[in-house]
Parts: structure tokens; sequence; C-alpha cells
């Protein structure tokens, strides 16, 4: 028996030195990806802030109880310049009124650098992100998420231009003057409509990124064939965990989109994560709007306990994340793909691991584990976003500029 004894107590005696080495690498790995979050600049390109605070006002300069935004969790989370965006509902194609909230909007992100202005101050071109990075203030970009408040008038591409818009979501959950919308299945213009087209082209011209998250399939593929820069979407994840979502990117668009040099920056929602829980979510929806019902509406809230536990939701975790991002670098590398949060914008319905902006950290050790090297690691969290706002901004100094004429 012996001999016996020995063996198992020296299996045990390497299982433990195994998870130790095991344990030590995790907590080495941990603290690597916490100096990496620190060092690197990192950008997310939607962050929904603002219309939550429009819902109910929060001094964001201290930590705050509710929300996935406020600036002490930025910092700890190592985040840079966050897109603050412009949200305007789709009801205001119809009842007017889109540019009005805009500017109050712009005006409240506005309000946050005039009040805080050794936290943040606006950013409005890639030198101004890199130079209040190294000054150590977050930086404040602005994105409009629908192209609504454009209100048919092709000058106001260049009015929110001069008020700081980097970039204009052509259309949110309904089809606009602009665009058809993935999640409206009235197809009025089979993509993008006339004047769409000429706004496509107007913000090349003045130097605003166009970006295809929201719209349909063949607005998208419209936009890649005019858009003379690289575009983005600033918040839409990979179609191939989420069959027939179209509101997330088909592995033919990621393809085009890298093509064009353009960047998918991956949603953290749980439901553009994971194929079941959007399966799930989409069915919850499609009753609540059958029945003409809102979320917090008892007869809703009802039918959902009820929903959820004959069907209960799958976990999603921070490495559903990354499992994202690997997705995109192993069809096109990793020059293409970014963060694109939507925190504040999807509620609780966020990965274990990642339900704030102090949570960047645990992306990059997610990464790190799959043993990306901190050169792309980089890319990610914010170059290949900066690599594309410059090009837009250089093509944009090319239209402007007038060709030269030979004498
Ligand atoms: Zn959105």
């Amino acid at each position: 028996m012996r001999p016996l004894m020995a063996k198992s107590a020296l299996v045990l005696l390497v299982t433990c030195a195994l998870t130790q080495a095991q344990n030590q690498q995790e907590t080495d790995l941990r603290a690597k990806a916490q100096n990496l979050a620190h060092q690197f600049i990192i950008i997310d390109t939607h962050i929904d802030v603002p219309y939550r605070l429009r819902m109910q006002w929060e001094d964001i300069s201290q930590r705050t109880p509710k929300g996935n935004f406020d600036f002490v969790r930025a910092v700890e989370g190592g985040l840079n310049a966050p897109f603050m965006s412009i949200y305007i509902p789709s009801e205001y194609e119809a009842q007017g009124g889109g540019k009005a909230l805009a500017d109050t909007l712009i005006d409240m992100v506005e309000g946050f650098a005039n009040r805080w202005p050794k936290l943040c101050a606006i950013a409005t071109s890639v030198s101004d992100v890199t130079r209040q990075f190294k000054q150590g203030r977050l930086s404040l970009c602005l994105g409009m998420e629908n192209g609504t408040p454009i209100e048919h008038d092709l000058s106001n591409v260049r009015y929110f231009y001069d008020r700081g818009i980097r970039y204009i979501t052509l259309a949110h959950g309904e089809h606009n003057h602009i665009s058809d919308s993935s999640y409206d299945s009235t197809r009025v213009w089979k993509g993008l409509s006339p004047f769409g087209r000429k706004v496509v082209a107007e913000m090349n011209r003045v130097g605003i990124m166009v970006d295809v998250s929201h719209i349909s399939d063949d607005a998208f593929y419209e936009v890649m064939n005019i858009s003379k820069a690289p575009v983005i979407a600033s918040h839409s994840s990979c179609r191939a965990f989420t069959p027939g979502f179209e509101r997330n990117m088909s592995d033919e668009m990621i393809k085009l989109l890298a093509k064009n040099r353009g960047v998918i920056m991956i949603n953290f929602g749980n439901s553009f994560l994971h194929g079941d829980y959007q399966v799930i979510e989409g069915k919850i929806w499609s009753y609540l709007t059958t029945h003409r019902l809102r979320f917090n509406d008892p007869e809703a809230q009802t039918y959902i306990q009820q929903f959820l536990k004959d069907n209960p939701l799958p976990k999603v975790t921070v490495a559903d994340v990354a499992a994202h991002i690997d997705h995109v670098v192993k069809l096109v590398g990793a020059d293409f793909v970014g963060l694109g949060s939507d925190f504040d914008g999807v509620g609780d319905m966020l990965p274990e691991g990642l339900r704030d902006v102090s949570h960047y950290p645990n992306v990059i050790f997610e990464l790190l584990k799959k043993g990306y090297s901190d050169k792309d690691i980089e890319k990610i969290c914010g170059l290949n976003l900066l690599r594309v706002w410059s090009e837009v901004e250089k093509t944009a100094h090319q239209l402007q500029t007038p060709e030269k004429t030979s004498q």
C-alpha cells in the first residue's frame, strides 16, 4: 500500500503546485491588464449617459449608485475618450424637434466640460484626444445617434460638425428621411434615401464619421459603395453569434468594412453577444409590441417574469465580448475592431465582469488570456478608432481643398 499512497500524495502535491502556478499566472495577468488599461488610450464609441441624465439628473463627477458611467469609475477603468451619445428617439422623425433635442443634449455635455474642467474636456479631433490623454483629462467626444436632427436640410450636417459631432448613426429603431433601419421591417428606401446619399457625401466632406450601426443591410452596402472615407459601426457585435439579428454585422459585412479600412466597435449588451439571450429577449419585445405594452406595465412584467421562468436566460460574461473581438480578429485581423459598450443604453443587461466603465481591464485580461500581444490590445482599445478618425479628417481636408489646376 505504501507506494500507492506515496503516488497519490505526489499527484496531490503536483495538482496543488499547478493550481498555485495558475492562480499566480492569473494574478499577474490581472495586474498587467490593469496597467495596460491605464497606459493605453481607451476609447468607447457609445455611452448613453446624456439621455440617462435627461431622464434623471445625477452628479456624475461623483460615484453614482445607478447607471454604468460616472467620472470616478471611468478613471478607475482607464477610460480616456467616451463618445457621449446624442440620442434622438425615432418618434422625433414624425413629431419634429429632433434638432432642438440634439442641441439640448450637446449643451448638457458641454456643461460637463465647463463644470468639471479638471476632469474632462470636449474633444473634436484626434489631436484633442491624444493631448488631453497626456494631460490626464477625459476627452468627451460627441456622436449623434439618429440622423433625424438633420431635418431634411443638408446644411445641418455642417451645423452639427460645428457643434462638435464627430459621428452620426444614420438611423435608429425606425427608418427616417436618410436611411432604413435594421429594426424596422418597412424598407421604404431599400437602403438609403436619395437625400441620405447626399448626407453621406456631405459627412465625408465636412469630416464626420459615418456610423452604420442600426441601419439595414441594404443601407450598409450602399454606404460602402459611396463613402469616400472608412466608416464605423459604433456599437454592433458579430451576427455569427446571433443568427438572423440584423442589428449585428455578418461576416461578409465585417470583411467589407475592413476592406474599406473601417472599424466595428463591439456592443457589450447581452442580447448582442449571446444568440440564446437574443432569441429570448426578441420574443419578449415582440410580445410587448404586439400587445402594445410598455416594459414597466404590470401586465408586461407578469408576462416577462413567467416567460423568463420557462425560458431562463443564459449566463453572459466578459469572455463573450473577448470572443466577439476574437471572431473579428480571426476574420480580418486586429486593425478593424474596438469597443462600443452601449453603457447606459442597455439597462442591466450586461455581462458578468463588465457592468460599468470601471471594468475595461477585464476585457484586456480576457484578451491577454487568449495570448493577444500588447500591441494588438492597444489597437483594439483605441488606436483603431483613432486611425479611422484620422483618415476621415484627411479625406475631409482633401475634399475641401480645391484641385490645383495645371497652368
Ligand atoms: Zn443604439
